[in-house]
């Protein structure tokens, strides 16, 4: 197939040439024609959401969804341009996470497009803070120090998948715990924290190497020049994800979190929950229940405190533009190449260049309303969601 649209800051025309479910080459496109495209389209390698706890009314925190919803899961998140992903677990008892872990495992094997979407596990959780705010919507009767001989016994009902696990450094196990996870090759992720700025510090040292959604599952009020928050963002060893779904961070807030992060050590995620497109109204989150507001804000019914996101990938990168400036390109940088390297897939996933797998997303970019608009979507080089249907294939 010959793929057409513009790519990088010069809005360059390019033809990809995909064979075989992967990108063989990149020609400057010409009068020659293509088999779908548009030059007045740009063109971005498929979104990496490194945190997703369900989608379209379903949940990888319910021990009861099936194979056939997780793959729908996958089709409905193919819509958003995201073509690889971490299916998040949050913190629940030791059994009930193993079950969602073997889910995952089993859907892995029993559809081709969960598989290929699979970019391992994401275990938010149980090892964080029980201190009301910092544990946002997780509870509190499960959050528990950090403990090696249990995330084994999880790893191997994963088979191996979890690539990231978020915890907090405050507990005095951490800095064992995250040498050896760390040592293990899983990311290991600070969040859900109250810990002290020394605390980061000494996590770091130990091998910690991103922040979780930071500034959220935190504190209503800290002191203002010694915590958690300034400590992450001066961290330059840290890379630190954020939500950017205009809930979760004040506008102003994202601009100077983006601007001292750095573009190249800041992600994008959603945090996406099961009500994520789907009405407003009540949800389950885990066994927490969570309102989705008109304004799509998502909060623990009747508190201020947030439950997680109903924001889809497209919308954040077009929100990171609006509210911190960055260019289009940056933008879409922290959606796909930047979440693939944290996890070590760089030269499998999330850039346009020659061997990569052909997972595409061509859109309609609104430069004046700062939003993007899924044209279609291309996983292992066919074409699986075309907004003209509105249907994945
Ligand atoms: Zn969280």
């Amino acid at each position: 197939m010959r793929l057409r649209g513009c790519i990088g800051t010069n809005n360059d025309a390019v033809d990809l040439l995909i064979e075989r479910g992967q990108i063989a080459d990149i020609v400057y496109a010409a009068g020659s024609p293509c088999d779908f495209g548009d030059a007045n389209l740009r063109l971005s390698a498929g979104f990496v959401d490194l945190q997703v706890n369900g989608y379209g009314g379903m949940d990888f925190n319910d021990s009861a969804t099936t194979t056939e919803q997780i793959a729908e899961i996958t089709r409905r998140l193919w819509r958003t341009g995201v073509t690889k992903f971490c299916p998040t677990i949050i913190t629940e008892s030791a059994e009930h996470i193993s079950k969602c872990l073997s889910n995952l495992v089993r859907a892995a094997d029993g559809s081709p497009e969960f598989q290929h979407a699979f970019a391992g596990i994401h275990l938010e959780g149980p090892f964080i803070s029980t201190e009301d705010g910092p544990r946002g919507a997780h509870p509190r009767q499960h959050a528990c120090p950090p403990n090696w001989e249990q995330f084994q016994r999880w790893q191997e009902a994963a088979n191996g998948r979890i690539v990231i696990t978020t915890l907090s450094p405050e507990w005095p196990e951490a800095c064992k715990f995250i040498e050896r996870a760390a040592g293990a090759g899983v990311v290991v992720a600070i969040g859900h924290t109250a810990a002290t700025p020394q605390q980061i510090a000494d996590a770091v040292s130990a091998g910690a190497k991103m922040s979780t959604h930071l500034g959220n599952g935190s504190h209503a009020k800290i002191d203002r020049h010694v915590n958690y928050i300034w400590e992450q963002l001066a961290n330059d060893d840290l890379w630190a994800s954020f939500i950017v779904d205009g809930h979760h961070l004040p506008p102003s807030v994202v601009k100077c979190f983006l601007r001292s992060k750095g573009i190249n050590r800041s992600i994008l995620v959603t945090d996406a929950i099961a009500a994520a497109g789907c009405p407003p109204g009540k949800y389950k989150l885990g066994n927490v229940e969570v309102e989705v507001l008109e304004t799509g804000r998502v909060c623990l019914p009747g508190t201020p405190y947030l439950a997680g996101s109903a924001v889809e990938m497209h919308d954040s990168i077009g929100k990171a533009v609006l509210y911190s400036g960055v260019t289009l390109d940056e933008a879409l940088q922290m959606a796909t190449a930047n979440p693939a390297e944290v996890i070590g897939q760089t030269g499998n996933f999330g850039r346009i260049e020659k061997g990569a797998a052909a997972d595409l997303v061509l859109f309609d970019w609104d430069e004046t309303a700062t939003k993007l608009n899924v044209v279609a979507t291309i996983v292992n080089g066919e074409i699986v969601y075309h907004s003209s249907t509105g249907k994945e294939h």
